[in-house]
């Protein structure tokens, strides 16, 4: 379906904040848009393809929540801008990106490989999405976040992703030495203090979150919290005041470490 064909009907909500979240079909995402949603948030739901982003924003809908399908595939060029175009469109700004798609490319046929034995197209492939991604629609859409009197941008990493966990061998997650996953959200993070520095003469604050390890389809449902609890970090950073913080990561407790 083209953007034209599109007729699916927005809340209106007057003064409504608007936020894009990518990969907001299911899981941590869906969460998000639920909760942001909630706040009295107009939420635009990123997803790749119509058949997966319709069903969950008249979902959110059928709840009582603004919420819109907007498709976008972080790897996709062509979808990003068109997303681009159709919020300048409807909305001529973004105040919230929520930078949550992601995907965790097993590392070797079993799901597990040292990082020896690892391909370079599985690293590739999971940066495609979880780094490069990240940076396409970061651009894409901070034209609109410039117009935001106050935007906010959180990039959805993980503790997989901390070079101070990863170097600690009495970690929980010591074990954990994934090579495509672990240092695309490590790359995320040094994205996430990039894009900070540059803005940090704007309203424009860049933070990193951790949700902790929630069970969604990613892991297969092994992860302890829900993704609902998962969420609650994203939204908080999402809403935060002019007094708080930029370039930092943070986990349910707080600041946690790079
Ligand atoms: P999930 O249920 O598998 O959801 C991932 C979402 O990302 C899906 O909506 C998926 O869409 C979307 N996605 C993947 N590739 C995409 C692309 N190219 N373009 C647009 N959307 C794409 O996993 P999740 O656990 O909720 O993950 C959400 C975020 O949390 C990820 O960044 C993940 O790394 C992070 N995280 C999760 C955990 C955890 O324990 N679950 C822990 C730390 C961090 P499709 O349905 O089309 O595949």
């Amino acid at each position: 379906m083209t953007d034209a064909q599109n007729t699916q009907k927005t809340p209106n909500v007057q003064n409504a904040q608007i936020a894009l979240i990518t990969g907001a079909n299911k899981g941590i995402g869906l969460e998000t848009a639920r909760q942001l949603g909630a706040a009295g948030t107009t939420v635009l739901v990123g997803a790749r393809s119509a058949e997966r982003g319709e069903p969950a924003a008249a979902a959110l809908r059928d709840e009582g929540l603004a919420a819109r399908f907007v498709r976008v595939d972080v790897t996709d060029e062509a979808t990003i801008e068109a997303a681009a175009k159709l919020i300048d469109a409807e909305f001529g700004r973004l105040d919230i990106l929520v930078n949550n798609a992601g995907i965790s490319v097993p590392p070797g046929p079993d799901g597990w490989a040292p990082p020896s034995e690892t391909p370079v197209d599985a690293v590739r492939e999971n940066y495609e999405t979880n780094v490069f991604g990240v940076i396409a629609v970061t651009n894409a859409m901070l034209p609109l976040l410039r117009r935001s009197p106050a935007a906010r941008i959180v990039n959805v990493s993980s503790e997989l992703g901390s070079l101070a966990g990863n170097s600690d061998l009495n970690s929980p997650f010591a074990e954990i030495n994934l090579l495509p996953y672990n240092t695309s959200k490590t790359a995320l993070n040094g994205v996430t203090v990039a894009y900070a520095k540059e803005l940090r003469d704007t309203s424009i604050k860049v933070n990193a979150v951790t949700p902790g390890y929630c069970a969604t389809d990613l892991n297969g449902h092994s992860g302890v919290r829900t993704a609902e609890q998962g969420a609650a970090v994203t939204v908080r950073l999402a809403m935060i005041g002019a007094d708080g913080p930029t370039g930092a990561f943070f986990g349910d407790d707080g600041p946690t470490p790079w």
